[in-house]
């Protein structure tokens, strides 16, 4: 770890590993992240405040505000160990569901409503298709480009809603992407989002999944959040959609983002169901045995193609699953590929554990490091959400705080050496 990433890391981990410090930073980032903010408060238009976030959340989180920038940030995340990186383009349309109004992250809002875009030619899904395509200019052959299908605007944002395909100017944008990306050996991850638009993402994704995945491989991987009582059904109608149809389905796994804004009663009522849940079908694809799938009591059907992709900074569920599937390697007995990914900047220590967990004859495993490009106003409001999302990993950072801390003391030691 180069030294100048050392000390933005002890920084911010003396941060979060400090709830009297870590909220009032949390407050204070949220503030800044509203667009129309005085010009003190603006970081956009600040110079000051600009260049202190640049040097300490920002080049910690994110991957750079011009494509210059991107390109070298990836090109040292991968100098580091990683098989990729997983990137993202930080403008994301947040919907407000008490209010029903969309917030951009360029400050710009709108309604929630079709109205007013035209009905041939809709400017934010070419917005969302220039932003995409650039994104993928920045990645080569391996990395994964992450997309967040609701960023496309208030047309596709409608259609989700009523559980419906969008508009077909966002389905032809969406094969565009997937031949690129098929074409340069680029995976594309769904996102999943809040379960007002989750039923026509899923949906949408399925179609993708059923297109493009053949052979094995999945170019697209749809998400399933754990955390959903209804998950398992969703999964089971997947598999059997991949079973039936023959293609590949790209399982990317998660938690889910949204417990503070969700119907609570759609959510698993403790952590620990959400971490069985998350545990039992990562283990349950590892040995290609979901319910009836890979099962052999009556009604038992056969294992489809699957593509597993473990996204989470929880230590104990990526290190069993690791093990489990390299357990598998060894006795030869089934399973599926599995690769893992964490956020740019948090759980390095996971990241890195995961790295090192490989005998001498054999390649690491096939770890990722997800992060964001955009400019300096785009991504402090994307920063606000993922530190909320991942408030529990943010606070419990205490391993990572002492493996930086001595990795610090033992570089000043032999400073002081020579
Ligand atoms: C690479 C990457 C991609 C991601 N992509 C998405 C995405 O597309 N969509 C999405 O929704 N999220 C996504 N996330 C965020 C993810 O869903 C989690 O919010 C985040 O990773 C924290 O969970 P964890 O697995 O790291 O582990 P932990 O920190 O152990 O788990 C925290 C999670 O447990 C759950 N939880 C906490 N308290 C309770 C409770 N009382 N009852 C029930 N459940 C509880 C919540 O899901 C919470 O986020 C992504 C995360 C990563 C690292």
């Amino acid at each position: 770890m180069p030294i100048k990433i050392l000390i933005r890391s002890l920084f911010i981990n003396t941060i979060s590993t400090n709830r009297f410090l870590l909220i009032p930073s949390l407050h204070l980032l949220s503030f800044v992240s509203k667009a129309n903010r005085s010009f003190l408060f603006n970081v956009d238009r600040n110079p000051v405040l600009k260049a202190v976030l640049k040097k300490t959340m920002y080049n910690q989180f994110c991957a750079g505000e011009t494509e210059k920038e991107t390109k070298t940030c990836v090109r040292q995340l991968k100098d580091l160990g990683f098989r990729g990186v997983i990137l993202t383009y930080a403008k994301e349309t947040v919907l407000d569901n008490k209010t029903s109004v969309f917030h951009h992250s360029n400050g710009v809002d709108g309604l929630s409503s079709s109205e007013g875009v035209e009905a041939k030619f809709d400017n934010n899904i070419e917005d969302w298709r220039i932003g995409t395509l650039k994104t993928l200019d920045l990645i080569d052959e391996g990395d994964i480009l992450a997309i967040k299908m609701s960023g496309a605007g208030p047309s596709v944002v409608d259609a989700f809603t009523k559980g419906k395909l969008p508009p077909q100017q966002m389905l032809d944008t969406l094969d565009e992407i997937a031949i690129t990306c098929k074409e340069r050996r680029i995976q594309i991850i769904v996102d999943a989002e809040s379960q007002h638009f989750q039923k026509g993402i899923a949906c949408t994704t399925l179609e993708l999944m059923r297109k493009f995945n053949h052979a094995g491989f999945a170019v697209i991987y749809n998400t399933y959040q754990a955390y959903l009582k209804g998950t398992p059904a969703v999964l089971a109608q997947h598999l059997a959609e991949a079973s039936k149809n023959g293609f590949t389905l790209g399982l990317k796994l998660v938690r889910g983002a949204y417990i503070l804004s969700e119907d609570r009663s759609l959510i698993h009522d403790t952590k620990k169901n959400t971490d069985d849940a998350y545990n039992g079908i990562a283990y349950g694809a590892l040995c290609q045995h979901i319910g009836d799938f890979g099962g052999d009591g009556p009604g038992a059907q056969p294992f489809p193609s699957v593509n597993l992709f473990l996204a989470s900074h929880n230590r104990e569920s990526v290190l069993t699953a690791h093990r489990l599937h390299r357990q598998r390697l060894i006795a030869r007995l089934p399973t599926v590929p599995v690769a893992f990914g964490q956020l740019q900047g948090m759980s390095d220590e996971v990241s890195f554990s995961l790295l090192r967990e490989h005998g001498e004859a054999e390649n690491p495993p096939d770890v990722f490091k997800c992060s964001t490009w955009g400019s300096m106003g785009e991504c402090v409001g994307y920063l606000v959400r993922r530190a909320v999302e991942n408030r529990d990993a943010v606070l419990r950072t205490n391993d990572e705080y002492t493996a930086l801390k001595s990795e610090a003391k033992r570089r000043l030691r032999s400073l002081l050496y020579v």
